[in-house]
């Protein structure tokens, strides 16, 4: 089966820009009415995560948001904007971002994700999850990832931004279930991709973040929309134009192992720009938080320190306390001298870098990481003609 990717360039987040790119690039998969019927409840669903002015690259551009509600608008849809921000209140994080003043301004719904329903899933691993109730309740949910690296993850596109679906604190849950198991949360964030396919995703890659994402990296200029039916194709063609390898981006990763489709470049119908010319090489990754050696599980939790990369509060820490109150298996604490972390407890799940709001904490390599990275930097070096 040939899946559709589209791609088109834009440059910057001016209005009329944005408008025209969006039509360009949906044109290809039969324009918004091909997703949105007159009368049906849509969901659109941006990367809300965190409280951040837009030119930070934390969230998904609210002119983008703007021009997709428009356009569906224009089918018929009935529209809400909804996500269950990472860290503070969704109308705060939504007024901070720039996705409020849109919502009011287009006259749709802002639909905060607060009330969670079980949903029982009748094949795959995760039997049980508990979603927002505005997911079941749409006819069709329309995704808008920003291009983003993930420390945890590698990278957050089109299937890990579904994961805003689950409400609030019942996503430390279901990282505190999957412990330092990458794949295993891989897989659940797959398996709800599919339990809620969105009609369309929509990627914002104007302005991308790089290193230290997906709460505090850097903003990085790609200059490119993207948009598919199927969110991993859309993530095979993002993540090749910023030269993430699949082995980094561990959705991917698991998406390939498990014989899921769209993972290879020749499976999909790209369309639109030329990938070429919007292509980098330059884009920095997250850390590297773990490497393997093919050790049995005992002698990888002995070596657990060396082998993985750990979260270290900085002294740009202010005491706040929302890593604490976020922190899966509460491997952290905070008294007068500041936060404490009890590595041995900690998954290497990186929620607490991902939602301090000061930038406060960073990754350390741990010794046996960075040598089999600089030997891997050594051989990628001599492979070069
Ligand atoms: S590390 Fe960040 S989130 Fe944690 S207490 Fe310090 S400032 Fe707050
Ligand atoms: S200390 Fe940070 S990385 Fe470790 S478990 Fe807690 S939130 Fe996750």
């Amino acid at each position: 089966m040939s899946l559709s990717v589209s791609l088109q360039a834009l440059t910057d987040y001016d209005r009329t820009r944005v408008q025209d790119a969006l039509h360009l690039l949906l044109e290809p998969l039969g324009g918004m009415s091909s997703f949105v019927k007159s009368g049906q409840n849509v969901l659109i669903k941006p990367n809300m995560l965190a409280g951040k002015s837009p030119e930070k690259a934390v969230t998904t551009h609210p002119e983008i948001v703007r021009q997709v509600i428009l356009m569906a608008q224009s089918a018929g849809g009935h529209i809400s904007v909804g996500d269950s921000p990472g860290l503070g209140k969704p109308e705060s994080v939504a007024r901070k971002c720039g996705i409020l003043d849109v919502i009011e301004e287009t006259g749709v719904h802002f639909a905060p994700f607060e009330e969670s329903v079980p949903i029982t899933l009748e094949t795959g691993t995760f039997h049980h999850l508990e979603v927002a109730r505005e997911a079941l309740e749409a006819d069709v949910i329309i995704n808008l990832p920003k291009l983003k690296t993930h420390q945890m993850m590698g990278y957050t596109g089109a299937v890990k931004n579904l994961f805003g679906l689950v409400v609030g604190m019942r996503k430390v849950r279901l990282h505190l279930q999957a412990g330092t198991d990458k794949a295993f949360f891989a897989l659940m964030l797959l398996e709800l991709a599919e339990r809620f396919p969105p009609a369309l995703s929509i990627m914002d890659a104007v302005t991308a973040m790089e290193g230290n994402g997906p709460g505090n990296g850097d903003p990085v200029h790609i200059g490119a929309l993207l948009a598919s039916t199927t969110p991993i194709a859309l993530d095979t063609i993002a993540t090749t134009m910023v030269n993430l390898p699949e082995q980094k981006v561990w959705t991917q990763r698991v998406a390939r192992e498990s014989g899921r489709e769209g993972v290879s470049n020749n499976e999909i119908n790209l369309q639109g720009a030329d990938l070429s010319a919007l292509a980098t090489t330059n884009f920095r990754p997250a850390k590297n938080s773990d490497v393997n050696f093919g050790l049995p599980t005992p002698i990888k939790n002995l070596l657990k320190n060396a082998i993985t990369a750990q979260p270290y509060i900085t002294s740009e820490c202010k005491k706040c306390g929302h890593c604490v109150t976020h922190c899966p298996p509460e491997a952290m604490t905070i008294d007068e001298h500041g936060v404490q972390i009890d590595y041995g407890r900690c998954i290497r799940c990186f929620c607490c870098q991902e939602l301090c709001p000061h930038g406060a904490i960073i990754t350390q390599q741990g010794a046996l990481l960075r040598l089999a990275e600089f030997i891997q930097g050594k051989r990628d070096n001599n492979d070069k003609p």
